[in-house]
């Protein structure tokens, strides 16, 4: 199966962005079906995000009531509410 370039649109900050053949190959090789929903900028700046905001939740023990839940997915509702917080 042969790929293309694709053109798609950032969800985060709307910028278009090319969802490159070589990146889809890489893609399906993981088994990933979904494509990108974010530009690589987005993608970078959600990854340290994620990676802060476990530093955080790690400084910070959060209450048992919410360790059943992603300690990412919790902290980010909080800190960024109305965002979705999935991938
Ligand atoms: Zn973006």
């Amino acid at each position: 199966m042969s790929y293309e370039d694709k053109n798609l649109t950032c969800v985060e900050c709307g910028a278009d962005f090319i969802f490159s053949a070589q990146e889809q190959e890489f893609f399906a090789a993981k088994g990933l079906t979904n494509e990108p929903k974010r530009c690589p900028d987005c993608r970078q700046a959600r990854r340290q995000q994620r990676r802060e905001l476990h530093r955080v939740a790690k400084r910070h023990r959060y209450p048992l009531s919410l360790e059943k839940d992603d300690p990412c997915t919790a902290a980010s509702a909080t800190l960024k509410s109305g965002v979705n917080p999935s991938i």
